[in-house]
């Protein structure tokens, strides 16, 4: 069978939804080339492909080896209904890419003048010049040159060069290499894991960081009394569902298994490097929570848990609180699914508030989405939605 990639390539919407139907799938895994499937949907011109994976969350300013991000396929092939919807899903229409190519750069060469106006009346500099101190107006031709140019001016661009700057942390990501393994493994062989060092140790287990298959990891090892044949048969049907690797704003379970020799549950999640949302809103010493980033991972979070509910059947024992949520290294937050309670966690014993909806709390920022809601009290102010 043809992998994610060729399918999107291909465009065919029917294999393409079957297997984002998987759970265990991840979307914003690359290629070897760091092509996601989003970068191939696009360069292809594949729309009904591109609508879906947005929709399920791919994301949109993802590089691929050579720091192209979507819209520079979308816009160095032309197609311009799909530049459209990346552009309306806030894509960078100044990203460049390892040459200092941005994708205007690449529609001026090109020649597809309207692609170029639509970069150009979205915020694409005419004047920013790439490696080789080209800017895009001279990739154009004449009647295109004069025209963006025109355009510019009248948006109040500076029209002098602006020169090649070559950028540390663009803001973007790379894609997540392809790791076949990682994936295919429910079940983990105990004897793989290394334990590095005890990063906690509290009323439900010790929490290692660790590695396992090359991959940073966090192990959690649960400390059950009476761990009974009944309790390991529920713990091998649960933890499966966990395995969710098919959205950016959820962190997966990677695996799991029962470690010697009096049998303890196990299970192993990638290790976050800032933590929880917790650590990084109370307990963060190295960068400072605005309000736009505050909004940012309230959004990510959002975007999770309307993921998460259209799963059948629902997640149960789901308790989403700050230190359930992890920060990852370029600042999404993803819901851990390590930290869904299983059936033999003291039911209905909560440690730490979940986050609920009381009533009457002053609002600052609503977002409605779906009609169950979520008040987000460690933001300050706190931001509700409306899920
Ligand atoms: P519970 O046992 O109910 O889950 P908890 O979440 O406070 O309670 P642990 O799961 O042991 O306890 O987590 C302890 C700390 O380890 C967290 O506060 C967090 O900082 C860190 N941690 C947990 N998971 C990860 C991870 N995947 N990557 C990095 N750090 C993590
Ligand atoms: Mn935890």
């Amino acid at each position: 069978m043809d992998d994610i990639f060729t399918q999107c390539r291909e465009g065919n919407a029917v294999a393409v939804r079957l297997w984002l139907d998987n759970t265990e799938n991840d979307l914003n895994q690359g290629d070897d080339h760091g092509f996601s499937p989003l970068h191939w949907a696009c360069r292809e011109g594949r729309t009904n492909v591109v609508d879906m994976l947005i929709m399920r969350g791919a994301r949109i300013n993802v590089m691929n080896r050579g720091d192209d991000t979507p819209l520079h396929l979308a816009a160095s092939h032309g197609h311009r209904e799909i530049l459209g919807k990346l552009i309306q899903c806030k894509a960078d229409t100044n990203a460049s890419n390892e040459h200092g190519n941005t994708p205007l750069h690449y529609a001026c060469f090109w020649g597809h003048d309207l692609v170029a106006e639509d970069l150009v009346n979205n915020g694409a500099q005419v004047s920013i010049c790439n490696k080789y101190g080209e800017t895009p107006v001279d990739k154009a031709k004449p009647h295109l040159r004069d025209h963006l140019k025109e355009m510019a001016e009248k948006q109040g661009q500076n029209l002098t060069k602006v020169p090649f700057k070559d950028t540390f942390w663009k803001g973007t990501t790379r894609t997540r290499p392809r790791n076949g393994t990682l994936n295919k493994h429910a079940g983990i062989d105990y004897k793989q894991l290394s334990f590095m060092v005890k990063v906690n140790e509290n009323h439900s287990g010790e929490l290692w960081k660790g590695r396992w298959q090359g991959t940073e990891i966090v192990v959690k090892v649960f400390h059950i009394r009476d761990w009974t044949t009944r309790k390991s048969r529920d713990f091998n049907e649960e933890y499966p569902k966990l395995r969710i690797f098919s959205h950016p704003n959820v962190l997966p379970m990677l695996g799991a298994c029962q470690s010697p020799p009096a049998p303890h549950p196990v299970i192993i999640t990638h290790w976050m490097p800032y933590g929880s949302l917790y650590n990084v809103l109370h307990e963060g010493t190295n960068f400072v929570v605005d309000q736009m980033q505050a909004v940012k991972f309230a959004l990510d979070i959002a975007c999770g848990m309307a993921f998460l509910h259209t799963l059948e059947p629902m997640i149960p024992r789901h308790y989403l609180n700050s230190k359930s949520v992890m920060i990852d290294e370029d600042m999404t937050a993803r819901i851990s699914m390590a930290d869904v309670k299983f059936s033999f966690q003291c039911p209905g014993r909560m440690y730490s508030p979940a986050w609920i909806a009381p009533e009457g709390i002053s609002l600052s920022f609503c977002f409605f989405i779906k009609p169950d809601f979520y008040i987000f009290s460690d933001f300050l102010p706190s931001v509700l939605f409306f899920l």
